[in-house]
């Protein structure tokens, strides 16, 4: 038996008036979502708990089993690891940012004008750096994006960041957040690594050339979001499962190789409103062969909601829904579970997450049904899943896949 988990980052809605009451999922036509909720179990998913917003990148830890009261430390360590970068239990890493300064040391350009190409080379003429004994790791990510981390002893992530999140401000400076030697060395180190790479990038052929080409120099980098690298659980060794991660945005990808998935690359998956979704479910349909257990997740249905674009929310679940016709009973071959969710909810008049419990289905060939006949936030209340936490929902899996693990004797 093989497991399919599908997530539809920040899926769950409220009523919208132009839909006739109805929530962006329960207004577009899913009708294979809504074969598997006729045929499968329903309910809603508090992901971290009633009442708590999260974030997509604890709601993940929490969707596979990891507590992230216990383990979360900052984003930094996931986007570091989703860029490629291999991080280590106690590296400190940090979401960084290409931007642009002027001489007199004025943040001009957050993102070096979203500069699209060159950021490797720039990112390579660090390589090797030390400052006070620490190694400097600096990987390129998608346009002005990078990940940094401090590699060493005595260091600590309790430091503050030097992004101004404005334009046309100066730098802020990097600040011990505790009274320990460790976050008053690692705050040394950081500045004096920005002062260097300030020199270093200012003198990179890409810049010059890009100056020459009235573009704007990547001449700075802008660094915040430490995290100390946490030592996840491996989610093969937790749940015996040979894992894949399939995901456009880097998040994703960091989060599943630190609990020890296979990430599957493919550059028709970027993370957003703009991923080939059939080229992504053509790869998880394939994935299903070589895998125990599947998980894809769909990051557009969140853009749309930051937005406040309910209607193209709506039309982007219909195309989503379109793909899953490959895994209905009827057209796949071989014994399948289903579980299909989101991280949140992203209600569109919020533009931003809530604390508003996601619906889940849960399905698979001999599961016990319940009265639900579609998919929706609406209809998984009367589910005979219930009201259910994320940590609860791969022991729901398992337990279809006939992988019990029992408790007692
Ligand atoms: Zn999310």
């Amino acid at each position: 038996m093989k497991l399919l988990f599908v997530v539809m980052d920040g899926l769950g809605d409220r009523p919208i008036s132009e839909f006739g009451g109805q929530t962006p999922l329960e207004y577009a036509k899913t009708p294979n979502m809504d074969k598997l909720a006729s045929l499968g179990m329903n309910g809603l998913l508090h992901v971290i708990a009633p009442g708590v917003t999260p974030g997509s990148d604890t709601a993940h830890l929490a969707l596979f089993g990891v507590d992230p009261y216990e383990y979360y430390t900052g984003r930094g360590p996931f986007e570091a690891a989703g860029i490629g970068l291999v991080v280590k239990e106690g590296d400190i890493a940090f979401r960084t940012n290409f931007a642009t300064i002027n001489p007199e040391g004025v943040i001009t350009d957050r993102r070096a004008g979203r500069i699209r190409e060159g950021t490797d080379q720039l990112a390579k003429l660090f390589e090797g750096l030390e400052i006070d004994g620490i190694e400097i790791l600096l990987e390129a990510g998608t346009e002005h994006r990078a990940a940094l981390i401090l590699r060493g002893d005595g260091l600590s992530d309790q430091v503050s960041e030097n992004d101004p999140h404005v334009e046309r401000k100066e730098p802020l400076e990097f600040k011990p957040l505790d009274e320990s030697p460790e976050a008053e060395k690692t705050a040394r180190v950081l500045t004096s690594f920005v002062m260097k790479a300030r020199t270093i990038l200012n003198n990179a052929e890409i810049n010059k050339k890009r100056v020459e080409e009235d573009l704007l120099p990547a001449n700075y980098l802008l660094i915040r979001g430490a995290g100390k690298v946490p030592k996840l659980p491996n989610f093969e060794e937790e749940y015996c499962l040979e894992t894949a991660c399939i995901a456009g945005g880097g998040l994703y990808k960091g989060i599943g190789r630190m609990l020890g998935m296979h990430i599957i690359e493919d550059s028709r998956m970027s993370g957003g409103t703009t991923t080939d979704l059939s080229a992504k479910f053509e790869i998880t349909h394939n994935a299903l062969n070589d895998y125990d257990f599947v998980f894809t997740h769909v990051k557009g249905t969140d853009n749309y909601s930051h937005d406040g674009k309910y209607k193209e929310k709506s039309e982007f679940i219909e195309r989503v829904d379109k793909e899953l016709y490959r895994f209905l009973p009827e057209n796949y071959e071989g014994d399948l579970v289903i579980m299909i969710t989101g991280d949140h909810s992203t209600p569109c008049s919020f533009k931003d997450h809530s604390a508003d419990p996601v619906p889940i289905l849960i399905y698979s060939p001999d599961c016990r049904r319940d009265k639900v006949e579609k998919f929706g936030e609406s209809y998984a209340v009367d589910g005979s899943l219930g009201h259910i936490l994320g940590k609860h929902i791969m022991g729901i899996a398992l337990n279809e896949m006939r992988l019990v693990r029992k408790f007692g004797a």
